[in-house]
């Protein structure tokens, strides 16, 4: 096969202990999955059916620099579980992921019942982790999800916290979309999200999946 111009290079992760690398089909993101950040967003708690957006897959970061996008005065931090799909559709790897997103234009978004293809997909909007495969992490349920801003804590929750399980979550997608190994599902975020700027350094952590450094940098 030949093509009039290069394609783009296969969007892939590295994977903690082994020398191949994941190859990433979509991201998918689940949209309000703890019940604080629900609040704190001015939402309703309940157990909703659970919604979905998508970021472009080579919006992944893995050299943990966030270039400050363009064309927002109000970019947010949201740590969230990654769960990467294997051959069988299941989950496969984990990682842990932040969904950056353009506040105000997702504000605006919503106000105007407008897409948040621009708040939510935009170049350099999904930092992520090494993965750590299932058969090694296990499939975790419980345990801390965090993240710290130039050393302070900004968000803590648990996984358990999740209104809707990964398996709920891979359910619904399914329902909609066919899924494909090498999917990742971003679960969501817990509460205390908020702005960044450039210089800050962000440690993410959950327990027994890993830890995500990204300092943000101004944009190019
Ligand atoms: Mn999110």
């Amino acid at each position: 096969m030949s093509f009039l111009f290069p394609p783009p290079p296969q969007a892939s992760l590295s994977v903690r202990g082994r020398p191949e690398r994941l190859p990433v089909h979509r991201i998918y993101c689940v949209g309000r999955n703890y019940d604080e950040h629900v609040k704190e967003m001015g939402g309703v708690v309940g157990r909703d059916p659970p919604f979905f957006f998508t970021k472009p897959a080579d919006a992944l970061v893995t050299d943990g620099r966030f270039p400050y996008p363009s064309s927002s005065h109000d970019v947010h931090h949201e740590i969230e579980l990654v769960v990467a799909l294997g051959p069988d559709l299941k989950p496969f790897a984990y990682g842990v992921g932040l969904d950056m997103t353009r506040r105000d234009l997702q504000a605006e978004a919503k106000k105007l019942a407008r897409p948040w293809d621009t708040a939510k997909g935009f170049d350099h909007s999904a930092p992520i982790s090494p993965l750590v495969l299932a058969e090694e992490s296990g499939h975790p349920q419980s345990g801390a999800i965090t993240l710290d801003v130039n050393g302070i804590r900004r968000q803590t929750g648990d996984l358990s916290q999740m209104i809707w399980s990964v398996e709920e979550t891979i359910v619904a997608l399914g329902a909609l979309f066919a899924l494909k190994p090498g999917d990742l599902i971003f679960t969501g975020t817990p509460s205390g999200v908020g702005a960044v700027k450039a210089g800050d350094v962000l440690l993410g952590h959950i327990d027994g999946v890993g830890d995500l450094g990204v300092t943000v940098v101004p944009s190019a």
